[in-house]
């Protein structure tokens, strides 16, 4: 359903009309009309009024809009009293913070994935998306992005999953915070795939995204560098049976943390990507 600006009323958009006289103007030409039956039948959009015909449709009516505008300012109101809860620093960001009717769909969408609807689940995380649509600031969506992305691998829409990461890099812009999760999360489905090598990389890149966020907050001594004791990423390294790019990339980030104060994480970034795409 969309909103008529003209009718003020929720109307099923639909094409444009067959236009008759355009019709017979090309069937004079005699081959003309068949790109326009082929246009009319397969390529137009539904996004005409089914009224009035106009194509002044959106998505939210005025009321709609003044309410999900309403319920983002809760949540930001929300956020603010948790960030005056003596959380400093950046955990603020990773909290989910959500309206009540979001909530709703969100346990509903749970449920449905649990009785195998896992289409249903997406099809409930989208509706709840719908009212972010207008958010400048990913961090509110970020969670539930995140969810859907978990309910289309698990459904087997390992395609759209990706596709849906791939959109949210986009949209986490330079929100380090953000990108150390979607790293994680790429970690996670890489491995599920059996693509260690890629999971690896994943993994580093997550951990850099952290330490990254703590040094930004001046809190660089909660920063574990000791890159040789970790062994998930030896295992990783194993399990790829890339022992020899992990060493590789290993002493490039033993001697980068060496000076953590000083540390170029652009330039890190660069040269772990740089060994892994050899
Ligand atoms: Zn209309």
């Amino acid at each position: 359903m969309k909103y008529c600006n003209v009718c003020e009323k929720h109307v099923e958009p639909v094409k444009a009309d067959w236009n008759w006289k355009w019709f017979i103007l090309l069937v004079l030409t005699v081959v003309g009309w068949i790109p326009y039956v082929i246009y009319h039948v397969f390529l137009k959009k539904n996004n005409r009024c089914s009224i009035c015909q106009s194509d002044e449709l959106s998505k939210f009516s005025p009321e709609e809009r003044a309410e999900n505008k309403k319920r983002r300012e809760m949540r930001k109101a929300k956020r603010a009293a948790q960030k005056g809860e003596g959380n400093v620093g950046f955990e603020e960001d990773l909290m989910d913070v959500f309206d009540d009717e979001t909530e709703n769909l969100l346990k509903k969408a749970d449920i449905a994935f649990e009785e195998g609807e896992g289409d249903q689940a997406v099809k409930l995380i989208d509706k709840a998306l719908d009212i972010y649509e207008e958010d400048e600031d990913v961090t509110g969506s970020f969670p539930l992005y995140k969810k859907k992305a978990f309910y289309l691998y698990k459904s087997g829409r390992n395609d759209e999953a990706w596709e849906l990461y791939n959109h949210m890099y986009s949209k986490c812009d330079e929100k380090r915070i953000l990108l150390a999760q979607l790293f994680n999360e790429k970690r996670k489905m890489l491995e599920f795939e059996g693509k260690y090598l890629g999971a690896l990389r994943e993994a580093i890149m997550a951990k850099i995204y952290y330490d990254w966020c703590y040094l930004d907050k001046d809190r660089s001594d909660e920063i574990d560098y000791d890159w040789t004791e970790d062994d998930s990423f030896n295992e990783l390294a194993r399990k790829a049976e890339k022992e020899h790019r992990w060493e590789e990339a290993r002493q490039v980030l033993v001697e980068a943390y060496d000076d953590l104060e000083n540390l170029d994480f652009p330039e890190v970034n660069k040269k772990v990507h740089t060994l892994f795409r050899k």
